[in-house]
């Protein structure tokens, strides 16, 4: 059975997430993982904050990821989802590419569809020119409302995909 290892990154200023929406779209092959088989497994090898900005961990834990066999980073959807969202995300991934040499996919679940409503009443992902960065987060309307966690019938069991 092929098998895919990844390392996911997270924003600092998510560090006591519980990883849910995460780990729920490797499970579901949402968002960054849509296109992945599910007869592929998808291996997480390590977990891990920046460790706030710009980066404080940037230089430890993708490389130490790559150790445990990771080949593939995920710069998690927060580092798009947080106000404003992440400006180091061209350093992060220019470090990992070149220094660490692992290829780097920005997000792993759908953006919630809140997170939509809220940046685009903002504006702030077009002021801050990171659009590129949400092509494969924000196009499935329908998995960005499966993501928000502030509907009524979020996760309940009459809430089809
Ligand atoms: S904004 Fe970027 S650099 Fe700062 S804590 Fe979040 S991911 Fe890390």
């Amino acid at each position: 059975m092929k098998m895919v290892k990844i390392g996911i990154m997270i924003c600092d200023r998510n560090r006591k997430c519980t990883g849910n929406k995460c780990f729920k779209s490797i499970n579901e092959r949402d968002g960054a993982f849509s296109e992945v088989p599910r007869k592929e497994t998808i291996e997480i090898v390590g977990w891990m904050t920046c460790g706030g900005c710009p980066g404080e961990r940037l230089e430890f834990a993708p490389a130490d990821m790559k150790k445990y066999g990771a080949e593939v980073i995920h710069l998690a959807t927060c580092y798009l989802a947080g106000y404003p969202a992440c400006p180091y995300i061209p350093d992060h991934i220019n470090y990992i590419e070149n220094v660490v040499g692992l290829p780097v996919v920005v997000g792993t679940h759908p953006m919630p569809q809140n997170y939509i409503d809220a940046h685009e009443n903002m504006g702030d992902w077009d002021r801050d020119n990171v659009r590129e960065y949400l092509k494969n987060l924000v196009e499935d309307k329908k998995a960005s409302e499966k993501y928000d966690s502030t509907r009524p019938n979020f996760l309940k069991p009459t809430d089809k995909d």
